[in-house]
């Protein structure tokens, strides 16, 4: 399992201050066979439908959505963006933290 973080992206204000209001995630919070897998014991528990990709990898930019991207805002801070093992096992996950498309439409 690659761990190292990919590669960094400039994204628009509006969108930092999207990230500016998520808490500051670490490297060591990713992993993306547990997070699959809280994510499926969290829909079992709940009952909620499967909304995004049993492997993760988003359909419509090819990212997985369980992997941290490093992206650069304007002000010259990096936010690591992705989907935690500890958010797959407390929320259904509906859409993807990378282009932001919706998995329920
Ligand atoms: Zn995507």
């Amino acid at each position: 399992m690659k761990k190292e973080v990919k590669k960094t992206t400039t994204v628009n204000l509006k969108t930092i201050l999207k990230y500016k209001a998520m808490e500051k995630k670490k490297k060591e919070d990713f992993n993306v066979g547990k997070a699959v897998t809280a994510q499926n014991e969290y829909q079992k528990r709940t009952g909620s439908p499967a909304f995004p990709p049993s492997s993760g990898v988003c359909w419509v930019c090819r990212k997985n959505i369980y992997v941290p991207y490093e992206y650069k805002g304007a002000n010259g801070e990096t936010y690591l963006v992705g989907i935690t093992v500890k958010e797959a096992g407390e929320r259904l996950i509906t859409g993807c933290p990378h282009c932001n498309r919706s998995y329920c439409d």
